[in-house]
């Protein structure tokens, strides 16, 4: 059951009842996926059983909002809405919109309550991150035991009161592709986090790269924090506490396992504020979902995709295994450790120069952990239009090396490949043809050639970005943007590379 502000507000105040609404426009939105309404129907399902053990009720309805409160409250008057301060989409920012306004025009008090590090309504960034640890730091908010349903939210007669449309809730199970990994159910994640916490977090800081470890060695909680079934004080608190029995239990000898322990552990807490020092961005600036933080990056790549570009990439037919095998992993599993994320992006923006707004859909649909704070922050900062940010080309070739060498990952997902030698693997179009016709893989019938060439694009996106970074920062825009949304811990960083 999450420990959650609204709902012990809410139980406290009187009978209650919890109301799930499927909205068909959040549904339909650009950067949903079926997997997403699998998601939540796991955690949703965890959730009903959570309540009536408390003898609560779980409402699911379907239909836009307000209007769906508004039948709801003619049915079953209420006087008071509490819901966590959501930072999400466009659609939900209009949405919140739409509710505040109609609960006051109805005379319903609306209680919003934060449920991270994000600071609503943020004068400055100057003093975020004391903020941050003082709201990890705060105690959990017990869960109620009991909780009182009002008498009639379960009648028959309430119920029928609801127009037909918005009593069906019908979404489909779990997908088993992922299935395994990907449950966001409460109990789930917590098991996950202890799992990390007393096991696989061990190896965290030097394992959370490769495409072939990262997948154990990282906390994958970021399902459950993008749902809502762990909260990011949760999981700071648990780290602190298993950070603070570290150091009780080897207090007294020095220990290279419990000093690898640590340094995993400090790299995971820094982790959890960046999730809100991201989301805390979008929370200042909703335009940051399909603007660049700065106009003098507009016209920057072409405004109409390259769609041979785009498919290939989005296929995982590039030319580039690791580029290539992460794209259908990811389509697979719906996960892919940041260090790829970060690859597979810059390599659509500087490789092959497409816009964010073009790509990084795509990935907002396969990402289970899908969080729109991060995840258009990040697309623009591995996009290079931020102003702020080091700019960072992966190398491709660079990264298979460093992270796939004995290519695991890549034999895995792109199997046309899986004769080629380590070697050859690496960059296949190199392969001595008689080795190419040999292992039964010739480059450009079973496997791509590259789209473009490595060092032209390189060569190309770099004389770009650097010119229009130095623009940025003559024109004042970069000081704005860091001004608004820098972090105050980084110094200011206008090295590219
Ligand atoms: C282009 C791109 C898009 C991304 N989109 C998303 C997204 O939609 N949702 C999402 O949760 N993460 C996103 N990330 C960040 C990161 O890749 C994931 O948070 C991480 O891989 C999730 O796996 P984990 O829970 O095992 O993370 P761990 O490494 O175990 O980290 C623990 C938690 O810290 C937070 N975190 C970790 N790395 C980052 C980061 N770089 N920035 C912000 N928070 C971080 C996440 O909440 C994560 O669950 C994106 C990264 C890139 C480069």
């Amino acid at each position: 059951m999450p420990t959650i502000a609204p709902l012990a507000g809410a139980a406290a105040a009187g009978p209650m009842v919890a109301v799930y609404v499927h909205e068909p426009e959040q549904q339909q939105a650009a950067d949903r996926d079926l997997r997403h309404e699998c998601l939540v129907r796991d955690a949703l399902d965890e959730l009903r059983r959570s309540l009536q053990a408390r003898g609560g009720h779980l409402l699911e309805l379907h239909g836009a909002l307000p209007d769906v409160f508004a039948a709801l409250h003619a049915a079953l008057p209420f006087a008071a809405l509490w819901a966590h301060e959501e930072t999400w989409n466009a659609v939900s920012y209009a949405r919140d919109r739409r509710v505040r306004a109609w609960a006051k025009q109805t005379g319903i008090t609306m209680h919003e309550l934060p449920s991270n590090g994000v600071v609503r309504r943020l004068a400055s960034r100057n003093g975020w991150a004391d903020t941050w640890q003082q709201r990890m730091r705060s105690p959990i908010v017990p869960t109620p035991d009991q909780i009182l349903a009002p008498a009639e939210s379960v009648s028959d007669e309430a119920w029928q009161a609801l127009p037909v449309a918005m009593r069906t809730a019908a979404t489909p199970g779990i997908a088993p592709a992922w299935a395994d990994w990907q449950r966001t159910g409460e109990a789930r994640a917590h098991d996950m986090l202890h799992s990390f916490l007393s096991a696989r977090g061990r190896d965290y800081r030097r394992a959370m790269s490769s495409p072939n470890e990262a997948p154990e060695s990282c906390s994958r909680i970021s399902v459950a924090l993008a749902v809502g079934t762990m909260s990011i004080r949760q999981a700071y608190q648990a780290a602190r506490r298993r950070a603070r029995g570290l150091r009780e239990e080897h207090a007294t000898r020095r220990d290279a396992e419990a000093a690898q322990w640590m340094h995993s552990l400090v790299s995971f807490a820094s982790r959890l504020h960046w999730h809100c020092h991201f989301i805390q961005k979008l929370e200042d600036e909703p335009r940051l979902e399909s603007m660049h933080y700065a106009p003098i990056f507009d016209g920057l790549r072409p405004s109409e995709p390259d769609l041979e570009r785009l498919q290939a990439w989005r296929d995982g037919r590039t030319g580039y295994p690791l580029v290539d095998a992460c794209m259908r992993s990811l389509r697979v599993t719906g996960w892919l450790t940041f260090r790829m994320r970060a690859m597979v992006m810059s390599f659509a923006s500087y490789h092959l120069w497409l816009d964010w707004r073009q790509t990084g859909p795509i990935l907002a649909r396969w990402f289970t952990d899908y969080e729109p704070g991060i995840h258009w922050t990040q697309c623009q900062m591995q996009s290079g239009t931020t102003g702020i940010n080091t700019i960072r080309i992966y190398n491709p070739y660079k990264q298979a090396e460093e992270h796939d060498a004995a290519g695991v990952f890549v034999r895995r997902w792109v199997p046309e490949l899986s004769a080629l030698s380590d070697a050859d693997l690496i960059r296949p179009e190199h392969t001595p043809l008689m080795m190419q016709q040999m292992t039964g893989c010739l480059v450009g019938r079973d496997y791509p050639a590259p789209i473009v060439h490595h060092e032209t694009a390189y060569a190309f996106a770099r004389d770009r970005m650097h010119a229009i970074k130095l623009m940025a920062q003559q024109s004042g825009s970069a000081a704005r943007v860091y001004e608004q949304h820098g972090s105050r811990r980084t110094p200011l960083n206008s090295r590219t590379r």
